[in-house]
């Protein structure tokens, strides 16, 4: 047990893995920026759907950890050898241990955020911003076919893929995420709560299916979107929130010679170059007012509990965010 004092700090803790009830708000350990890293004391954490698979055990992380992949905020400390940052700067990361007050941060995960970009703008970009923009440059130049189109990664998704020209079907669970998915760029929107997708992607498309299906529900949509792919088509499954789709025979693919892509977007930004590259286009994306952002609503860090059970009950649109306040 650790009391409040200068080497303590606020986070949440997983100790055992389960539902968001283990997420514990307490005192822990204040990190030190080790070589190589800087120290950020977060001022907008962002809330991802990969924290509920972390939390689940579904991405085995030894336990305890402090759960949270990305977050922004002012650099407080920096270990040595970095010459890259220095105290006072204003940052946003990707990586893990940001559901707390102080997060150390390795200097690659690690960028400045433009003077007027504010932290929460950061942060709710960021990590669902390089997802799908990636995506849609390197995945496959999008042509049509988004699942979940009014989450975080499907809003960014729906106006990435419309400011490239692309045709953008969306699927949605309700009539409220439907008039969003609108607003950020999709042309056509399927309510799979109640459509049939494939016979609506038939008739969207002529009966030839989408140019490419961009996946993040996983296991109950996975043989929907195999079937919305046209002929030489791309699949991108990108994501589990319904569930992690099981194994396939890739023979599947062979019938209509699919692409399938199963990225993670820590693969590209592995090097310096790559990380400066996906980062630097996707805010001046924002600097040119080509992408807007949509914060669902600001948690406190305590509350993570409730943000978790939010995201897992699909009521949320949009991204959510965690701040801690002093
Ligand atoms: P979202 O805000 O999109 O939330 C998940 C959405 O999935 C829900 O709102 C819901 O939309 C839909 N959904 C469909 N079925 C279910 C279900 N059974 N339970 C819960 N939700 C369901 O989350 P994110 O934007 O953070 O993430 C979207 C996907 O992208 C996730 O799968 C995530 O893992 C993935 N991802 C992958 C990355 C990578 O590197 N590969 C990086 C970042 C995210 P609706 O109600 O409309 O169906």
């Amino acid at each position: 047990k650790f009391t409040r004092n200068m080497s303590s700090m606020k986070a949440i803790v997983i100790d055992k893995t389960g539902g968001p009830e283990v997420l514990q708000f307490k005192d822990s350990p204040k990190p030190k920026a080790e070589a190589g890293q800087i120290l950020v004391k977060n001022h907008a954490i962002g809330v991802n759907y990969i924290d509920t698979y972390h939390r689940k055990g579904i991405y085995p992380v030894p336990t305890p950890f402090i759960p949270g992949a990305e977050g922004a905020g002012e650099v407080v400390e920096v270990g040595s050898d970095v010459t890259d940052f220095k105290v006072g700067d204003r940052v946003a990361y990707t990586g893990s241990k940001s559901y707390a007050e102080f997060t150390p941060v390795p200097v690659l995960s690690a960028g400045k955020i433009p003077d007027n970009v504010s932290y929460s703008d950061a942060s709710a970009l960021l990590l669902q911003g390089l997802t799908a923009w990636t995506m849609v440059r390197d995945g496959y130049s999008v042509k049509k076919g988004v699942h979940a189109a009014a989450g975080g990664v499907g809003l960014l998704l729906c106006q990435m893929a419309n400011l490239l020209g692309a045709t953008v079907i969306g699927t949605v669970s309700n009539d409220e995420k439907a008039k969003l998915a609108k607003q950020n760029g999709a042309h056509h929107i399927i309510n799979y709560s109640h459509e049939d997708t494939v016979a609506r992607v038939q008739e969207l498309t002529n009966g030839e299916g989408c140019h490419a299906v961009l996946d993040g529900v996983g296991a109950s949509t996975f043989e929907t979107s195999l079937k919305s792919v046209r002929r030489l088509g791309t699949l991108i499954s990108f994501g589990n929130a319904s569930g992690v789709v099981p194994p396939i025979s890739i023979a599947i693919l062979g019938e209509k010679s699919i692409k399938l892509m199963r990225p993670r977007l820590y693969a590209y930004i592995a090097t310096k170059e790559e990380k400066d590259k996906w980062w630097g286009e996707l805010f001046q994306l924002l600097a040119d007012k080509k992408i807007n952002i949509e914060i669902y609503k600001t948690y406190k860090l305590e509350d993570a509990k409730t943000a978790h059970t939010d995201i897992e009950s699909r009521k949320t649109v949009g991204k959510l965010l965690l701040e801690f306040a002093n």
